[in-house]
């Protein structure tokens, strides 16, 4: 559904307006090269008054998209982008100055810096779980680096979309900012423009394909993507905060979250004692979770189906039900549930879950979920519960993941001075705070020849230049 008549998608007008839009923001994206501090964190103020003034019509299209309580929608969407914005409005100045490099010996003579430079205009194409969080988040980054931004939100969240294009054509100027609604088709046109980066969120499928269509003008990308995020609980830890974490991990936003535990390996001395305490943690969190305020819906039909046939699936390979499993079509709800017993080759343990099923599995000696983490494709968070920080340790050295939490989960998002994002499978570069300006500039090096000796080392290659080069060589290897 496309709510905005402004950006319908099958307008036969649309790839004419992509264009005049992408050409309108090449011209800005040079004027902008020379923007200030001030200019740029008067758009990002502007984007935050924006949001908090229309936080009521926030709550209410991402209640009517995902059924997201109020109190989610604050902590999961709102406040990061609030975030975002204060925290690199406060540290902005800094990360734009210009870095002074003290001169190598080689280099005796000259002066150098690195500038960051906006990379000019950026794409964003940003996915349904988290709509707001997931595009404000970037175009916060793109705007403190400097650069120009067109954004394509999800059409599966079309009543935040509706409401992101309506935000962002009210306060910005189409030639800084533009929102253009709809589908992959959407997407696929705008990616036939020659973007200077491309910041996508959303799987690792579509991931590919940006990244294919990124290589045909060599744009640069950020991807951030998802996976089978582990968790492993040892034989030490603390079970009680274990099972909170996870289960609020697993179940907030009902499970659509890139980075929710995604499957949990149990050391099996402890495994009933956690299996008990995550029932009572689902218990105290969501009572009766078919009619709790707090309990969000799958997003839309298809995920509906896809995550009860994984369910159904686990089953007829033997797994176990030992929480939840009931669902109703009508509310798109299904119940935070927990799955013990599923083998390797359920669809379960192959491909990410996105939905509230938390498969729990034990292990005996740690060796083991690090074999089989190891042989899976690079996850986008890893999480240990243990009071054995040693254990930490190893399992963390011995793995590869975006992300870790030791006693937490997903809790690292939150931390605006952590790099955000995922390795290989699980993405390709980072967001948040200074990472994310980074992602959107271009690291320049600026070096001032004063009166360095390189002209000796010029042609012709006489006898005596050949010699300052040997000498060089010799004093400098
Ligand atoms: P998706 O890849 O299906 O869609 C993401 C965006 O890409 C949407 O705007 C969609 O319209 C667009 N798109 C779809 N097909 C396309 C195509 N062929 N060409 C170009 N664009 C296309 O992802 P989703 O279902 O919206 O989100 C779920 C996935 O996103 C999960 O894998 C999750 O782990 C991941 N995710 C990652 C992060 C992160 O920060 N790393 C955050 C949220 C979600």
């Amino acid at each position: 559904m496309n709510v905005n008549p402004r950006i319908m998608p099958d307008s036969p007008h649309m790839a004419l307006e992509y264009n005049s839009v992408f050409k309108a923001q090449q011209v800005r994206a040079i004027a902008l090269r020379r923007s200030t501090y001030e200019s740029r964190v008067a758009q990002l103020r502007r984007l935050e008054a924006a949001i908090i003034a229309h936080q009521g019509e926030i709550y209410a299209a991402l209640q009517a998209d995902l059924h997201k309580p109020e109190a989610e929608a604050d902590l999961s969407e709102i406040l990061p982008v609030l975030s975002e914005i204060r925290h690199t409005c406060r540290h902005l100045r800094r990360w734009m100055a210009p870095q002074k490099v003290s001169a190598t010996a080689a280099m005796f003579g000259t002066k150098a810096k690195i500038r960051h430079e906006p990379k000019g205009v950026a794409l964003i194409i940003s996915p349904w779980n988290y709509p707001i969080n997931l595009t404000f988040g970037p175009l916060a980054s793109a705007i403190a680096a400097g650069c120009t931004a067109i954004i394509k939100p999800s059409e599966l969240t079309p009543h935040c979309s509706s409401l992101i294009d309506k935000i962002i054509a009210d306060i910005f100027d189409s030639a800084d900012v533009a929102a253009f609604e709809g589908d992959a088709s959407v997407a696929t046109a705008l990616l036939d423009l020659p973007f200077d980066h491309i910041f996508f969120t959303g799987s690792p499928a579509v991931g590919k394909i940006v990244m294919g269509a990124a290589a045909r003008h060599l744009s640069s990308v950020t991807l951030e993507l998802g996976g089978k995020s582990p968790v492993i609980v040892d034989e030490t830890a603390n079970l009680t905060k274990a099972a909170r974490s996870i289960v609020w991990g697993k179940f907030a936003n009902n499970g659509q979250t890139c980075i929710a535990p995604d499957y949990a390996y149990v050391h099996e001395a402890v495994m009933p004692q956690f299996v008990d305490a995550a029932r009572t943690a689902i218990t105290a969190m969501y009572g009766d979770a078919a009619t709790s305020a707090d309990y969000c819906r799958i997003v839309n039909d298809r995920h509906f189906q896809r995550v009860n046939a994984l369910i159904a699936d686990a089953k007829t390979h033997g797994a176990t039900v030992v929480a939840g499993g009931t669902s109703d079509a009508a509310q798109r709800y299904i119940a935070p549930t927990l799955m013990t017993g599923v083998p390797d080759d359920a669809a379960l343990m192959q491909e990410e879950i996105f939905g509230p099923v938390l498969p729990i599995r034990p292990y005996r000696d740690i060796n083991q979920p690090i074999r089989e983490i190891n042989a899976k494709p690079k996850p986008l968070a890893l999480y240990i519960f243990t009071k054995n920080q040693a254990q930490a340790d190893t399992v963390i050295e011995q793995t590869s993941a975006g992300g870790s939490c030791i006693n937490g989960a997903m809790t690292h998002f939150l931390h605006a001075k952590l790099p955000f994002g995922g390795v290989n499978n699980s993405g390709i570069g980072n967001a948040h705070g200074y990472y994310g300006f980074r992602a959107f500039s271009h690291e320049r090096a600026v070096l001032t020849d004063q009166f360095s000796a390189s002209p000796m080392l010029f042609p012709p290659y006489n006898a005596r230049v050949r010699k300052m080069i040997k000498l060089t060589m010799k004093f400098f290897t």
